[in-house]
């Protein structure tokens, strides 16, 4: 599918967010506020965890129908993360944002570098979501589940890694206090989108 870029009318809205900082909670309430508001699918190479659903929290793929679709050019952005592939379809976006619909991608930093380089700058917001630093993202890990050393030592690192994408938001929503605070922030954001969107 052709990229183009001149006809865009939406604007896409990125999260990014460290694991256990509550993005779902926040998505899942802006989807429920806002009908014609889209989250994308993206495929994955990782393993179906407890509770997901495949074509709902993503297109679980092996690598070599991952590969087969960066070959023939499908992704608009892709990544590695922890050892697994990420990667947005570009039949994800493209074709919902040359109407003037708001489209939320949850993606980690190499995929936020890759989009800024393909979709003009007044059609993106970046959003980080805060959860107030490692020490509570460990409480309540450790709080939901009993987690050995060695898990929670890939879990800092995993968090070290997704920490250093809050630099490139241009907007940080703080989840580490009130949670209506943070849901009041996240739908600031989904105004100035929809008001953005041409
Ligand atoms: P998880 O395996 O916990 O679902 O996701 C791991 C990381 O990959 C998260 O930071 C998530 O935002 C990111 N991610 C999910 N889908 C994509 C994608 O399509 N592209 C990129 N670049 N990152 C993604």
């Amino acid at each position: 599918m052709e990229t183009d870029l001149s006809h865009i009318r939406g604007h896409v809205v990125v999260v990014m967010a460290p694991m256990g900082s509550g993005k779902g909670t926040l998505i899942n309430r802006a989807l429920e506020n806002h009908p014609d508001l889209y989250e994308t699918v993206s495929c994955t190479t990782r393993d179906m965890r407890p509770g997901e659903k495949d074509g709902i929290n993503y297109h679980f793929i092996t690598k070599e129908e991952f590969e087969a679709k960066v070959d023939d050019g499908q992704f608009l952005e892709w990544a590695e993360f922890a050892g697994n592939k990420y990667g947005t379809l570009k039949g994800e976006i493209m074709p919902r944002i040359v109407d003037p619909r708001v489209v939320i991608v949850e993606i980690e930093l190499q995929g936020v570098q890759q989009l800024l380089k393909i979709l003009p700058r007044e059609h993106m917001t970046i959003t980080y979501i805060d959860a107030g630093g490692w020490e509570v993202l460990r409480a309540r890990a450790e709080k939901r589940a009993p987690m050995s050393e060695t898990e929670m030592n890939a879990r800092h690192d995993r968090f070290l890694i997704e920490e250093a994408s809050k630099p490139l938001a241009d907007v940080i929503i703080d989840n580490s206090g009130n949670e209506e605070d943070a849901h009041a922030q996240f739908e600031a954001v989904m105004q100035a989108a929809y008001n953005k969107c041409k």
